[in-house]
This record gives C-alpha cells, sequence and structure tokens, in this order.
C-alpha cells in the first residue's frame, strides 16, 4: 500500500506546492503504515534528491518524453504508476494542473477526487478530509466513498517539514502514454517577474489607481518586497494590465502569505481569488469599502500618497538592516 505524490515542477524546478503535498503525504503515509513515493514527469532540471528531504521513501522518474503530451497523456501516465504501486491516496497540489489532471487520473484509478483540502484524513476508512468549499468561505468533511482516493491539497494549507529520509530509493519507470487530444503550439510566457502562484507576497491593485501610467509605484513596491503583481478584473478588461495578473473568482486563485490590495474596492469576486492569503492589507480612501470587512490591515488613504510613503519608509528600512 502506498501513497503517491506527483512532485510538480515548471521548467524543470519543483514547485513550492510540491513540498508542502510531500510533507502532507509523508504525514498520511505515516498515519496509515504505507509508503510514501513520488513521482516526477519531464526533464527536471533540480536535484530530485530534495524529495527525499521532505520523506519521500521512492523517487520514481517517468523517463517517457512529455513534450507534446497534454493533460490526457500526463494524466493516463500517473494513474498508471500510481496503480502498479498500489496507491491507495494520490496527492496533487490544488494548482491549475492538479485541478485539471486530478479528474481525470480518479476516472483512471476509479477513485474519488476531493478537491481544496487543508488537512490530513480524520478516518481512512471510509477516508474523510476537510476541505474548503464555497471559495474559502466555509469548510467541509468530505467521505471518499471509494477504495482510492486523489486528494489536491490547497496550497499554504499545509507547513512545508523536513523528514529527511536517507534510505530513499530513487529508481527511473517508462510507461504507457495515452495519446493526445491536443497540442500546444505556441506558449507565450507571462510578463511577471515572479510567478503569481509562487510568490510569497503580492501586490495588487485596482480601478483606484485611475490608469495603466501609475503602475510605476506598484511595481517598484513589488521589487523593494520580492512580490508578484496582481490587480483587479476590471483593470485586466480594460487593458491596463496583462490578463496574467487578474486575481479573483474568475481570474488565478491565490494563496500567498501577504496580500496588499490598493484601490480595489474588495467585491465578492475579488475577495473569492485571494481570500485564502494568510495577512490581507488594504489600502483605501473609502473607509466603508468591503475590503476593510476581510482584511487583517486597513489603511483608510489616497493610494497617491500612501504608497510613495510605503516604499520611502521601506528602503529606509532596508538601508538600515
Ligand atoms: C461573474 C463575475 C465575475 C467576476 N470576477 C472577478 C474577478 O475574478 N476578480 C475581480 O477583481 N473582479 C471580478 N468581478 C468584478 C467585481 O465584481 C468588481 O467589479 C471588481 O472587483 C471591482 O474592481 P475594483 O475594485 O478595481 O474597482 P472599483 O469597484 O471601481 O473600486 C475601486 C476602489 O478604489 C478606491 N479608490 C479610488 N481612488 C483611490 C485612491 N486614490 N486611493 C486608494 N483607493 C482608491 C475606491 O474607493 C474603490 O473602493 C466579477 C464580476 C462578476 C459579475
Amino acid at each position: 500500500m502506498s501513497v503517491v505524490v506527483f512532485a510538480e515542477s515548471w521548467n524543470g524546478t519543483f514547485k513550492k506546492g510540491t513540498f508542502e503535498i510531500l510533507t502532507y503525504a509523508h504525514d498520511v503515509a505515516k498515519k496509515m503504515d504505507a509508503k510514501c513515493i513520488a513521482l516526477t514527469i519531464g526533464n527536471i532540471s533540480d536535484d530530485i534528491k530534495v524529495l527525499a528531504k521532505y520523506g519521500a521513501d521512492k523517487v520514481l522518474s517517468i523517463s517517457n518524453n512529455f513534450d507534446a503530451c497534454d493533460n490526457k497523456g500526463i494524466s493516463s501516465a500517473i494513474a498508471q504508476i500510481a496503480d502498479a504501486e498500489g496507491a491507495k491516496i494520490l496527492i496533487l497540489s490544488n494548482t491549475n494542473t492538479g485541478k485539471t489532471i486530478g479528474p481525470r487520473i480518479a476516472v483512471k484509478m476509479d477513485a474519488s477526487f476531493i478537491s481544496n483540502s487543508i488537512e490530513v484524513p480524520t478516518e481512512s476508512s471510509p477516508l474523510v478530509v476537510k476541505k474548503k468549499s464555497f471559495s474559502g468561505k466555509a469548510f467541509e468533511m468530505a467521505q471518499s466513498h471509494t477504495d482510492k482516493t486523489v486528494i489536491a491539497l490547497s496550497p499554504n494549507a499545509y507547513s512545508i517539514t523536513e523528514n529527511n529520509n536517507d534510505s530513499c530509493e530513487f529508481t527511473t519507470v517508462d510507461c504507457q502514454v495515452d495519446d493526445t487530444n491536443v497540442t500546444s503550439i505556441k506558449v507565450e510566457k507571462a510578463s511577471g517577474k515572479i510567478s503569481l502562484a509562487e510568490a510569497e507576497i503580492v501586490i495588487s491593485a485596482g480601478r483606484g489607481l485611475k490608469g495603466p501610467d501609475n503602475w510605476g509605484m506598484i511595481e517598484e513596491l513589488a521589487d523593494l518586497l520580492n512580490a508578484g503583481t496582481a490587480c483587479s478584473k476590471p483593470v485586466s478588461d480594460i487593458g491596463w494590465r496583462p490578463h496574467s495578473e487578474h486575481v479573483g473568482q474568475t481570474g488565478k486563485a491565490i494563496a500567498p502569505n501577504l496580500y496588499i490590495a490598493i484601490g480595489i474596492s474588495g467585491a465578492i469576486q475579488h475577495l473569492a481569488g485571494v481570500n485564502s492569503s494568510k495577512v490581507m492589507v488594504a489600502i483605501n480612501t473609502d473607509p466603508e469599502a468591503p475590503f476593510f470587512k476581510a482584511a487583517d490591515y486597513g489603511i483608510v488613504g489616497d493610494a497617491f500618497e500612501v504608497v510613495p510613503r510605503l516604499i520611502e519608509e521601506i528602503k529606509q528600512f532596508k538601508s538600515s538592516n
């Protein structure tokens, strides 16, 4: 019996979420007295030994070429290996990839799929796991009615801890991959320097900034804090910022440690994509702006006065520390 993790990577580098799900899988496997197996696909330039540091008993690298492979192919490979390894639980990160391939893998494995989970299962037979519902406004205990379960763990919900395993085994496997339905013909990378999904800090701005020429101070603040930049939907709709920065119900869902919302009203559709942030700060001229009800800290003030002062303070702090 095993607990298998899909160790997701981007450009050959493991994502932070991979270490979260591996820590989670290690804890689940320990509870179930099962083996914790990490599965990698594609060309990983990171040292795969890092997976042993977070508790993998075994690392399987699928050797097939996935360059021209879509989600159908990737799902078939993961399901096949997970089944061959006797997986009772397969764990993914609740990223766009995880949410896309998770249901496909579940169908292939004849398993149930539980997304947005935030804790290790409280019961294992039948499996019961706590998950976020209604865009994080409620929590739910979900029970799996199948022998196998695919779990997608919410980003930032589980702390990474080291469970170094010196006896971890590393193996390469080959598998039968389903034909692709879709081939990617062109990839355009998002302009942001830091990927929103990975950013620990996100500086976001809305229509309160009045126009696209005023984003210089947002970028400067983001640079100083090594943060990613985001925006509200209308801002990307009118073309002030690229769509890749749009967060919310119809945009990206993010969960950074710190989210600073500048000139954003805090409509429910916006909050739906950011309310999993650990700490939220709102800067708004209107003391009645809905964002202040959701934020941990609020500054009632004009962004054109507050942000330059924040930048100055951070610069001074950095130069004297
Ligand atoms: C089906 C659906 C899906 C949607 N999905 C999303 C989504 O994914 N993401 C999203 O963001 N929205 C989404 N929306 C839109 C959402 O309802 C809001 O309209 C939107 O979030 C508002 O954007 P905003 O706060 O930037 O602009 P506004 O509502 O115009 O708010 C601007 C804010 O800036 C403040 N302000 C003005 N001047 C200043 C200043 N100088 N300094 C500081 N503050 C200032 C104002 O007080 C105000 O609170 C969706 C709507 C629908 C119907």
